[in-house]
């Protein structure tokens, strides 16, 4: 069995799925557009950073969500859940009364950056289509996810791909040759996303920073699957500069890896989580030992991608 459908279990009345953390490899911020939203150039990649969604059954109707695990404490269980929204939409698009609870169970940092909450979302949308047997198709899901959020599609197929419009509109055509590997160190810091779009856009009208909507360069050295040390000055992220502007304490973060011998430091999404590109695993878990790097961060995990999400380990079942 692969370790992708190894991590999938599906007794009667209960469905199991685990959904990897995002994290972009290019950023490209455009300029705000008349809908409120910016246009991104975006590559994402899927890390082995994984929270499990488990759907259940319940005699009593309605949906009930509850959540465990890291920064479970900052999680909302109402309608602002993007998992029990995606629950809900998924009750309506199927006609479906749903009588469920969703347990989460965190590990990927809460407000990290990292797009736990439309990972779960993601997670969402296939544990329930499975519970509550709904063969959906691939352009239907998608459809339902990215009306829950922009990172939602790529959370659902994982893996690598390449983002325009709002982040929703994806390319996975894209080849991946070689596994790269990360300490992702959070941050005691907060950044919302609105409040660092907000800043990207005051760093802008004072003409600092621009849009980066190169990503050739970085497609082809992954494709080649180049080693790290050449993927490492190809990062880029345009939202880097507000979030450090907003939050300078990520600098000494930041430097702090890169002292330990980091290839690269950058910041994941909207921060304040802070991605530590590694030579290879070894190297990775040395860095994550490393005591000025401990020091500065809340937390550090060590991690890989490219790995597949939820609806990639499901294709051989719908
Ligand atoms: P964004 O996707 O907005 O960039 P993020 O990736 O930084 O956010 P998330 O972990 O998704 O971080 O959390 C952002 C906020 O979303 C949290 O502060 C929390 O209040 C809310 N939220 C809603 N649903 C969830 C969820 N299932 N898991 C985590 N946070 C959630």
């Amino acid at each position: 069995m692969s370790e992708a459908l190894a991590r999938h279990s599906r007794p009667t009345g209960t469905v199991r799925v685990t959904v990897p953390a995002k994290i972009n490899l290019h950023l490209g911020v455009g300029d705000l557009r008349a809908d409120g939203f910016h246009d991104l150039t975006t590559v994402y990649q899927a890390i082995s950073l994984y929270d499990t969604v488990t759907v259940s059954t319940s005699d009593r109707s309605g949906l009930r969500i509850t959540v465990t695990g890291e920064g479970a404490d900052q999680v909302p269980t109402d309608e602002r859940n993007l998992a029990l929204k995606a629950a809900k939409l998924l009750g309506i698009y199927g006609h479906i009364s749903p009588a469920a609870v969703i347990h989460l169970d965190k590990r990927i940092p809460v407000a990290g950056g990292l797009a736990g909450g439309s990972a779960d979302a993601a997670a969402t949308l296939v544990a329930c289509a499975q519970l509550w047997n709904l063969r959906l198709s691939d352009i239907e899901l998608e459809k339902l996810a990215a009306g829950l959020g922009s990172d939602v599609p790529f959370c659902l197929r994982g893996g690598i791909a390449l983002g325009t419009g709002r982040g929703e509109e994806l390319n996975h055509d894209l080849k991946a040759a070689a596994t790269y590997h990360w300490v992702v160190a959070t941050s005691q810091a907060h950044i919302s996303t609105p409040e660092c779009y907000r800043e990207v856009d005051r760093l802008r009208a004072n003409d600092i920073g621009r849009y980066s909507y190169h990503v050739q360069p970085l497609l082809k050295a992954l494709e080649a699957g180049l080693p790290a040390e050449e993927i490492a000055p190809l990062l880029v992220n345009d939202m880097e500069a507000a979030a450090v502007s907003l939050r300078p304490e990520l600098s000494s973060l930041m430097h702090a890896g890169l002292d330990a011998g980091a290839l690269a430091a950058h910041v994941s999404g909207s921060g304040p989580t802070v991605l530590f590109l590694a030579r290879d695993e070894a190297h990775a878990r040395s860095l994550a030992k490393s005591p000025k790097l401990r020091a500065s961060a809340k937390a550090l995990h060590v991690a890989h991608g490219p790995v597949a999400g939820p609806a990639e380990q499901l294709t051989g079942s719908r």
